[in-house]
């Protein structure tokens, strides 16, 4: 007699985040840099050093008295990952996504429930009654001096508050009722320069879900057929199998060729081609010094070598 077996189920699938807070205003200037095969880069001594910053100051009791005040005196949340279902945000649908908060302190490599989810980490997050402050952590030095859009205008700033405030919403939800935040405070820790500088603004909920609505509705028609070169290109991760780069330095040369000839409104174009071939030459410049490191030396002819010697001035 045989005796009737029941199948394991099947493990759930997880997703990588289609995007991430990071990549939200690469993705706005370029949605196919999301659709795109993304490779992993090594961490440059800069952002390294930016990693340890961050794992030093990021910590109950250390920020300096400024931020605390900016905080309301009480130490937020710090490292907090989220992530919410951009595909399930219809145009004009009142309806709330799924969300998720992913942890604290966590890998960022993110696995989400299902294709088109956002994530993303908010350094530091609090929301107190029905004020939402999120702030971000930034030690460069270009940073200070520039680089950073404007918090309200910016993407990463901007989805993290969406994502806290779709969870808070969640929860109110699931308590039966509803919350809307009345107050949305966006700031820039900057480092470089002094211990606690600060920029900040506020935004509004009705322009944080204007702004919702087009993200999201971006994400769901996404795809790889139309790519836009601009100065996103340099922190895009989809770089290195962008087909917009290819051919970079042959362009870079045929522009250059008789300068006197080229309108104005091309030269933007060919200092996007010199950018992009830098980093095409760092790139590859890198992997040779790996592949030499790795095989000691490499012969060029009979009285030439090529090896890696390493050192220090002091
Ligand atoms: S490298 Fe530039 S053009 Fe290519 S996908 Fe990224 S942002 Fe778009």
């Amino acid at each position: 007699m045989s005796q009737a077996t029941s199948s394991p189920a099947a493990p759930p699938l997880v997703y990588a985040p289609f995007i991430t807070a990071s990549g939200v205003d690469v993705f706005l200037a370029c949605p196919a840099s999301a659709v795109l095969p993304r490779t992993h880069r090594e961490r440059g001594t800069a952002a390294q050093a930016g990693t340890e910053e961050h794992a030093i100051r990021l910590l109950p009791g250390k920020l300096p008295p400024k931020i605390l005040a900016w905080f309301g005196g009480r130490d937020p949340i710090f490292e907090a990952a989220l992530a919410v279902d951009c595909a399930a945000v219809d145009d004009g649908s009142p309806s709330l996504p799924q969300a998720k908060f992913l942890g604290q302190f966590i890998d960022r490599a993110y696995v989400v429930p299902g294709p088109r989810w956002w994530a993303g980490s908010a350094d530091m997050l609090d929301i107190t009654g029905d004020v939402v402050s999120v702030a971000d952590l930034k030690t460069g030095q270009g940073q200070a001096r520039g680089s950073l859009p404007a918090p309200d205008k910016s993407g990463q700033l901007l989805s993290l508050a969406w994502g806290a405030i779709v969870l808070r919403q969640l929860r109110a939800r699931a308590e039966g009722g509803t919350w809307t935040p009345s107050r949305i405070r966006l700031a820039w820790w900057l480092t470089a320069d002094a211990e606690d500088d600060i920029i900040d603004a506020e935004i509004s909920y009705d322009a944080l879900m204007l702004w919702v609505q087009t993200l999201c509705h971006k994400v769901r028609t996404a795809t790889a057929k139309h790519m836009y070169r601009g100065p996103q290109c340099i922190g895009c991760g989809a770089f290195d199998s962008c087909p917009a780069q290819g051919g970079a330095l042959r362009r870079v040369l045929a522009g250059v060729a008789d300068l006197t000839a080229v309108p104005d409104d091309q030269i933007a174009t060919i200092w996007q081609d010199i950018v992009a071939a830098h980093r095409i030459l760092d790139d590859a410049e890198a992997a040779l010094k790996l592949r030499v490191e790795r095989d000691g030396e490499v012969v060029l002819s009979d009285t030439h070598r090529l090896k890696m010697i390493r050192g220090t001035d002091t």
